[in-house]
């Protein structure tokens, strides 16, 4: 699991767990951070759906 503001180090598609109001699938990079709530700017959570190959 990891929070808004957190270093990915698995390439892959993140759910937002915490947040209902806008559940939101991401695509990420190892090395970037993970962002807020693209909607309202919240700080939310995320779970690793599946690694993407890179
Ligand atoms: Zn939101």
């Amino acid at each position: 699991m990891a929070s808004t503001g957190d270093k990915c180090t698995v390439s892959g598609v993140y759910r937002v767990i915490n947040h209902i109001q806008h559940p939101k699938e991401i695509t990420m990079v190892a090395g970037k951070e993970f962002p807020p709530c693209a909607e309202c700017r919240t700080k939310v959570q995320y779970q690793l759906v599946r690694k993407t190959q890179h």
